[in-house]
């Protein structure tokens, strides 16, 4: 019997996963198929009785209901708990179980495509929205030696940096940061600047980025943002948010099924409809 695999979200209808994981189901030769649900946030209890009653294998959450399936899952893993949200749910035999792969995704993406090790290496995360939670606590079980954090709201930085606990953080102003851009070797705009239709805004001035420096933006729409076009010009590496996307995917495909996916095709494949 096929596998029923799907996206709880609201709304659902612009999503890439089915893309993504409906290709991979056939390259592996896995019966199995991904389709979008659209939840309304009065009937999140309702859909995950659904899925239990169903027997659907496996879902990802997306927005806005990643905290709100946490009450009604059976577990939910140490990560997925600290950082209070949940993008992944596999069913294991009636039993639910929540796991969050944002963070992790965008980790294993940042190393993989820019072939580097995050061991000593001194961060600056832009934003502290939902995106920079996930990412900032995956970055806290890597061995960099700091992981700063700037906002615009500096509170809810300060408030990150306090829940992360962790010496290895600081947190300061924009305006701050940017006078600092010379102390880090990796920086990561989460913030929604740049993002479609205000493509003109950038979240950091770039006036004292050293060559050499890894510049990466988890917006994927443009797929290159005015600020990574600067940062190119100024010499820097970059990465755009494809990569977190099809990473973030493929670890819920390896936690549903135990296979990992062929990542450069699912990426090519969002690459190509985001172009369209
Ligand atoms: P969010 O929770 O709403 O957080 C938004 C962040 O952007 C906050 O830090 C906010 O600062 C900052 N911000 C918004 N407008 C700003 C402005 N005009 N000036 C300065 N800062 C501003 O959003 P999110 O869910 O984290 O998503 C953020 C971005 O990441 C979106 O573009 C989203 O598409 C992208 N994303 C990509 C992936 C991927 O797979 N590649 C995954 C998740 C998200 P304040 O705290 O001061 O409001």
């Amino acid at each position: 019997m096929e596998n029923v695999y799907g996206l709880l979200g609201f709304p659902v209808e612009h999503s890439l996963s089915p893309l993504m994981h409906n290709d991979a189901f056939v390259r592996l030769g896995i019966p199995a198929r991904y389709h979008l649900f659209s939840v309304h946030p009065k009937q999140v209890s309702e859909a995950i009785a659904g899925v239990r009653a169903l027997g659907i294998a496996g879902v990802n959450v997306t927005i806005p209901h990643k905290m709100a399936v946490i009450p009604f899952l059976d577990d939910i893993d140490d990560h997925a708990r600290r950082i209070g949200a949940v993008n992944t749910i596999v069913n294991d035999n009636g039993r639910l179980v929540g796991y969050n792969t944002d963070g992790p995704g965008y980790v294993k993406a940042l190393e993989e495509e820019m072939d580097v090790s995050l061991d000593g290496k001194r961060i600056l995360l832009i934003g502290a929205g939902g995106g920079a939670r996930g990412i900032y606590f995956s970055l806290l079980s890597t061995a960099a030696k700091r992981i700063d954090m700037t906002n615009r709201t500096v509170e809810k930085a300060e408030q990150l940096v306090r829940e992360g606990g962790d010496g290895r953080s600081a947190y300061f102003s924009l305006a701050e940061a940017e006078a600092r851009l010379d102390e880090y070797d990796i920086m990561i705009n989460t913030t929604s600047v740049g993002m479609h239709p205000r493509v003109e805004a950038q979240p950091l001035s770039l006036e004292r980025l050293q060559p050499g420096t890894i510049v990466s933006d988890i917006i994927y729409n443009p797929l290159e943002t005015k600020w990574l076009k600067e940062a190119k010009a100024r010499g820097a590496r970059v990465q755009n948010g494809v990569g977190m996307l099809v990473y973030q995917g493929a670890l819920a495909f390896e936690k549903w099924t135990g296979q990992w996916p062929d990542v450069n095709r699912m990426k090519q494949l969002v690459i190509e409809a985001l172009r369209r």
